[in-house]
């Protein structure tokens, strides 16, 4: 049922909750709300304790507009047991008038302790008759996750019309949990359970709900994680049937690239390079993980195999999820394959023009190597044969932008090989439910000669010996990187903090030459600045978290980051991994704003203790309590409406059995889960 044949939704409002990824009546039940107001009870007045958010009634005793700098209305309101003030900064003259004396009032709102006694500040409000006997709320009342001009008001009026339907079995909401299973884990039906969320009972547990770790709320995660793992494994299943063209060893390229590698691949490099060569000698398209910790040699790897492709006539195109790490892939491959006469195509987004032009022409005409961003997934982007797709960093792309640019190698049954590669080193629950049905490699072994870096813990207030450290680090011909961290997600704010930063520690440290780079530079003086880093003539290069992935510079061996403490350990076990690649013994010093949190102080202890990032993934998910916001950008990959890959730990474990359960003896549940939950499966479909 659409959204628009609910009573008050037109097509403007029906936009706006497309926004939200609610376009169908049963979308609005499955978006949870994320905290409750408890207007089920009237608190007298006299009771009222600060930071208690409560309903009150009364009646108005006085109601004055102050004048100042800013106007303000003021009411008293009265109830026999005590008074309290009402202040309204924004208000309409009008509403003096609604609010004049002896006017009978319900109000909901926090209670503060004012000037004089308690206050609340922009209650909401509405009108009781004489005798006061309108119905008091019998449910709590949900408060919605929304955006800019979408009011509670609206939400409670859809979900109110939602839930009805339902009720009256008027909605396509079926239960797709076989009965077994419901029994077995003692699960509520699945309509009991969105009414409970929906509009919980006096007395539930809102410390459990707020937390999405209710009963009720368990099972809705359970479902989304059956169905994202569902969704992958039937992807995986359609793809094996599918055929991809066989890479014969390629001989003579692979050995020259090989002679000409400055370096011996560890035996760990070279077992995954073998069983990556041994699928691609086989007509299944090859489906596989390469995992592999910060700095372990993923690239030299993928080099290989884009080798093995063009030696066999077929294209390979390589994507990262920066701009930043997708230039230095094909600077890297540039490198290594131009002596072999293989020339990369460089192709993002700001690449325009003619030289776009000229890009797609190459693309189109067989190029053997393409390198790039997303912008390799958009239309107009043809290859004409693709034989390899090569995702660096994948949890940072959806599985949607990777199908986009898997079908850009399909033809007919014929299909591309694929090989993900990451560095989030996914506790082996998570790869069940992420990357089900894939291959996995790990690369768990560093090159030679890398010494653990030796991480210190530093309070801000110390930053002049963190400075000095800087330069005697410099002086003595090293590098180093100082990260600004900020909370806000935006880019400008994130690139002013970094020019600020950038210009105090230039006027500490004089004769040292210090770089910029953040996420607003174009991208020729993003490059000229890396360049310029990479042959020493930088000697301290500021940066936001742009550095995060993927970026080598092996002469650098300094690292400061500034309030760590906001970033979580999988971030920060990321930007560590800038430095010790050379032969140096490397630094990180972990500057944080006193004081610090019992969990803050546990999470750089780790940063302190370990360098291994399976640990340290570990840990993160079992520090990280409940209903944490660094959530998704720690894990980094999938976006769950209701799941939580940490807190629902637990149900991770039973999710391939029951999976398993469902598709050979519920497909076609299964099918429907996924639509419920991913969407339109028939996208999948088409490779
Ligand atoms: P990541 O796995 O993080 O992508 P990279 O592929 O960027 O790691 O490799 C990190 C650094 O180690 C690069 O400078 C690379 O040239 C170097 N490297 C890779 N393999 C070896 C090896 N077997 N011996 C020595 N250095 C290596
Ligand atoms: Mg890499």
């Amino acid at each position: 049922m659409a959204l628009t044949d609910l009573h008050g939704v037109g097509p403007k409002l029906a936009d706006k909750m497309k926004a939200l990824g609610v376009s169908q009546v049963t979308d609005l039940l499955f978006h949870l709300p994320s905290r409750y107001e408890d207007r089920t009870r009237i608190h007298p007045i006299g009771s009222c304790r600060p930071g208690q958010r409560v309903l009150i009634e009364g009646r108005v005793e006085h109601s004055t507009i102050v004048r100042g700098r800013r106007s303000m209305l003021v009411v008293i309101l009265f109830d026999g047991t005590g008074r309290i003030t009402l202040r309204f900064f924004h208000f309409r003259v009008y509403q003096k008038q609604q609010l004049a004396q002896g006017t009978q009032l319900r109000c909901f709102g926090e209670i503060r302790a004012g000037f004089k006694g308690l206050e609340m500040v922009h209650p909401s409000y509405s009108h009781l008759s004489r005798y006061g006997d309108e119905a008091i709320a019998d449910r709590l009342t949900p408060v919605y996750p929304t955006a800019e001009g979408l009011g509670q008001k609206n939400w409670i009026k859809m979900t109110d019309q939602a839930l009805a339907l339902m009720r009256r079995g008027e909605l396509e909401l079926e239960e797709l949990l076989p009965a077994t299973l419901l029994g077995q884990l003692k699960l509520l039906p699945l309509a009991d359970a969105l009414d409970y969320i929906h509009r919980p009972p006096p007395n539930a547990d809102v410390a459990a709900l707020v937390l999405r770790d209710h009963p009720t709320q368990k099972r809705l995660a359970l479902e989304e994680l059956l169905a994202h793992n569902l969704s992958m494994q039937k992807l995986h299943r359609l793809q094996r049937v599918l055929k991809a063209p066989t890479m014969r060893p390629g001989g003579a390229l692979e050995i020259d690239f090989m002679e000409r590698l400055p370096f011996r691949l560890t035996g760990a490099q070279q077992r995954v390079a073998k069983e990556i060569c041994h699928d691609l000698e086989h007509s299944k398209p090859m489906l596989r993980l390469v995992h592999g910790d910060v700095g372990s040699g993923k690239t030299v790897i993928a080099a290989l195999a884009a080798l093995r492709t063009s030696g066999n006539g077929y294209q390979t195109a390589v994507s990262a999820p920066t701009e930043l790490l997708a230039e230095q892939h094909f600077r890297v491959f540039s490198e290594w394959l131009e002596p072999l006469g293989i020339k990369p195509v460089w192709l993002s987004g700001k690449v325009t023009g003619k030289r776009r032009t000229e890009a797609l022409q190459r693309i189109n005409q067989g190029a053997e190597v393409v390198i790039g961003t997303h912008a390799l997934m958009q239309k107009g982007v043809e290859f004409s044969r693709l034989g390899l797709v090569i995702v660096d960093e994948q949890h940072r792309f959806g599985v949607d932008q990777r199908m986009d640019l898997l079908k850009k190698g399909s033809r007919g049954d014929q299909q591309a090989h694929q090989l993900i590669m990451t560095a989030t080193p996914i506790p082996r629950t998570l790869a069940m439910t992420a990357y089900a049905g894939m291959d996995v490699s790990v690369i768990d072994e560093l090159p030679p000669g890398r010494k653990p870096v030796t991480t210190v813990v530093m309070s801000n207030e110390r930053r002049g010996e963190v400075i000095q450290r800087v330069a005697n680090a410099c002086a003595d011909g090293q590098q180093a990187y100082w990260v600004c961290t900020l909370i806000e997600e935006s880019d400008v704010i994130a690139a002013e903090a970094a020019e600020d930063v950038a210009r105090d520690l230039g006027s500490a440290l004089h004769g040292l030459n210090i770089g910029l780079i953040h996420g607003r530079l174009k991208p020729a003086d993003k490059q000229r600045v890396m360049d310029e880093f990479k042959t020493g003539q930088i000697h301290l290069l500021v940066a936001t978290t742009v550095i995060e992935v993927g970026v080598d510079v092996p002469n650098a061996s300094l690292m400061i980051i500034e309030n760590s403490e906001r970033l979580g350990l999988a971030q920060l076990h990321q930007l560590r991994g800038r430095v010790g690649r050379g032969y140096k013994q490397a630094s990180c010093v972990l500057m944080y704003n006193p004081p610090l949190g019992d969990l803050a102080k546990q999470r750089m202890e780790i940063m302190r203790q370990t360098a291994d990032g399976f640990v340290i993934a570990e840990k993160d998910l079992q520090l990280r309590g409940p209903g944490e916001v660094l959530g998704t950008r720690q894990t980094g990959m999938l976006l769950f409406r209701v799941a939580d890959l940490a807190r629902d730990a637990d149900l991770l474990k039973m999710i391939p059995a029951v999976a398993d359960t469902l598709l050979t003896q519920h497909p076609e549940q299964a099918d429907k889960l996924i639509r419920r939950w991913i969407g339109d499966a028939s996208r999948f479909a088409g490779v």
